[in-house]
């Protein structure tokens, strides 16, 4: 499996059309996949060296650009994202340990697989993998949906995802047959497609994620509430 590391996004979009690579950004999930099988071997594109992947931007109207490369620690520390976007910071907070923090980025974390043990379980053919049905349903569907919105009954796992919904943010793709575009980051999973867990393509790459600027009086606790900033400033706890 060769991996491959371009400093450019056109050259990283090209590479994924004509070699049918996988793009990975911290890896977390992806080289967990290929490792146990859950996603056939392919070549990677490594996405961390491009830079137009990377970095927070304000815009005057007091919104914000995230690159998909950010960090999930990123996320949680900046100061900036923490003052306009405290739901977000602090979901990025309490996501896995601090290792997986520190590597994890936006990017991944939106399009990671979902953790349903069948899916996980290359023993298991299901309508994610080819098959033909939902072993779930029957089976051992703990932390399944509990709404049934569609053949496959596998919450999406990301939590960043809740956050960025209930901020209205958008998300930027590039590449695909469709070139580039923005699409809600709630519209990135389509229930009602069984067979793969977000609607990008595989030559498709998601570049940064836009914030709407906050709503007045939307900011973190004030202070001398419980929940308000201790004397360390820290808000939430
Ligand atoms: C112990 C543990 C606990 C966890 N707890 C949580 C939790 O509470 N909440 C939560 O949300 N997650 C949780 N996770 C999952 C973790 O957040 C993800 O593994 C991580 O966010 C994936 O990010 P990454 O950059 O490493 O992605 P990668 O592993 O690099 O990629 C993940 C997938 O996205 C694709 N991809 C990556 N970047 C891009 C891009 N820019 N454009 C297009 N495709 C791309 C890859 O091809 C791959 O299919 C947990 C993981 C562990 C190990
Ligand atoms: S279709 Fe979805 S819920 Fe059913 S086994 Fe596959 S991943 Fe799990």
């Amino acid at each position: 499996m060769t991996t491959t590391r371009p400093s450019d996004l056109d050259t990283a979009l090209s590479l994924l059309r004509q070699t049918g690579a996988r793009p990975r950004s911290g890896g977390t999930d992806l080289t967990a996949c290929l490792a146990h099988g859950v996603l056939a071997p392919a070549p990677v594109v490594d996405l961390t060296g491009i830079a137009a992947l990377a970095g927070i931007d304000w815009r005057q109207d007091g919104s914000a650009r995230v690159g998909a490369l950010t960090s999930v620690h990123e996320l949680s520390a900046d100061p900036g994202l923490r003052r306009a976007y405290p739901a977000l910071a602090r979901t990025a907070e309490a996501l896995a340990t601090p290792q997986v923090r520190r590597t994890a980025t936006l990017g991944g974390n939106l399009l990671q697989r979902n953790r349903c043990w069948y899916l996980r379980n290359p023993a298991f053919d299901c309508f994610q993998t080819g098959g033909g049905s939902c072993p779930a349903r029957e089976g051992d569907h703990l932390h399944g949906v509990a709404v049934d919105q569609g053949p496959c009954v596998a919450p999406h796992p990301s939590t960043l995802a809740v956050a960025l919904v209930a901020y209205d943010a958008v998300a930027r793709i590039e590449g695909g047959d469709e070139g580039a575009g923005e699409r809600p980051v709630a519209d990135l999973y389509d229930p009602g497609d069984p067979t793969r867990d977000h609607v990008l393509g595989p030559a498709q790459v998601l570049a940064a994620v836009s914030l709407p600027a906050p709503a007045p009086a939307s900011g973190p606790p004030t202070c001398g509430r419980p929940g308000g900033p201790g004397p360390s400033g820290r808000w939430w706890r």
